[in-house]
């Protein structure tokens, strides 16, 4: 009996295993996303109530303070978690559509800094051999990119940050400089996998939750393009989008 199931799961042919695979990971994609939904919901709803006791705070006591804030942090810890999970797996899934349509880049990039400055503080250099670069892609998706790549850039950096616009033949190139930590070698292939995160003990400081870059690449892959880094590490690091120019021709 035993035996006859054995050899009939191996009979099994490699293109009826894909299919079964490809469901299973369907399955996941799903729960994970519901999972994620479901929890997200209500753990907001608890921050919004935190939030007004911590504004009308005058009868708590310096120790419940502290424990507050403590857990404020948690809660929005887990809710970033739980926001970017559930992002990544809607991208998985193609619940989330990208389009691909000529985006100068110019305006593009100067929007994210715009925006990445009106929460902190840090010189951004823009280098561009051309002026007029047109990329295809999905504006507000490419402007999420810059945004984390940015924000990567400064967390892990004190000095300036470049970023530099090339235009090669029928690509695009978007290159996020640092002069900062850079990353080792052996660890580089593993920074793109959600969750990874090279230092563990930083997360404290860092605040991120390990799924900025797995959602970067994911959203870059869903425009036709790449992203890559080079590091070194103590060094820096370049985190390099190569996507379609529009006047491609093909
Ligand atoms: P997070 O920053 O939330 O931890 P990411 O997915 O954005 O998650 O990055 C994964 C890991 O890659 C980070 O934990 C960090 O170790 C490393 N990393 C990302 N960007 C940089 C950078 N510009 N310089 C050095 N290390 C970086």
């Amino acid at each position: 009996m035993c035996d006859f199931t054995l050899t009939t799961s191996l009979k099994t042919s490699p293109n009826h295993l894909m299919v079964s695979l490809d469901e299973v990971q369907t399955q996941q994609i799903q729960l994970i996303r519901n999972f994620s939904h479901e929890l997200r919901t209500p753990l907001t709803l608890v921050y919004g109530y935190m939030q007004s006791i911590q504004r009308r705070n005058e009868n708590l006591t310096d120790l419940q303070k502290n424990a507050l804030e403590i857990a404020m942090f948690e809660m929005k810890h887990t809710i970033q978690l739980l926001q970017e999970t559930l992002d990544l797996a809607r991208l998985e899934s193609h619940a989330i559509c990208l389009r691909r349509e000529p985006v100068p880049l110019d305006g593009c990039v100067s929007e994210a800094i715009a925006i990445f400055m009106k929460a902190k503080e840090r010189e951004i250099v823009v280098e561009s051999q051309q002026s007029n670069i047109s990329v295809l892609a999905d504006a507000d998706r490419l402007q999420q990119v810059l945004l984390r790549l940015i924000d990567n850039a400064v967390k892990y950096s004190d000095a300036a940050i470049t970023i530099r616009l090339e235009k090669l033949e029928d690509f695009v190139a978007i290159s996020i400089c640092d002069r900062g930590c850079g990353i080792d070698l052996q660890e580089q292939p593993n920074i793109f996998d959600p969750f990874y995160r090279v230092d563990r003990s930083r997360n404290r400081n860092t605040g991120g939750v390990g799924l900025g870059l797995a959602i970067a690449r994911v959203l870059v892959e869903g425009m036709g393009g790449t992203l890559n880094v080079y590091s070194q590490l103590g060094e820096g690091s370049i985190f390099k989008i190569i996507l379609n120019s529009s006047e491609r021709c093909d």
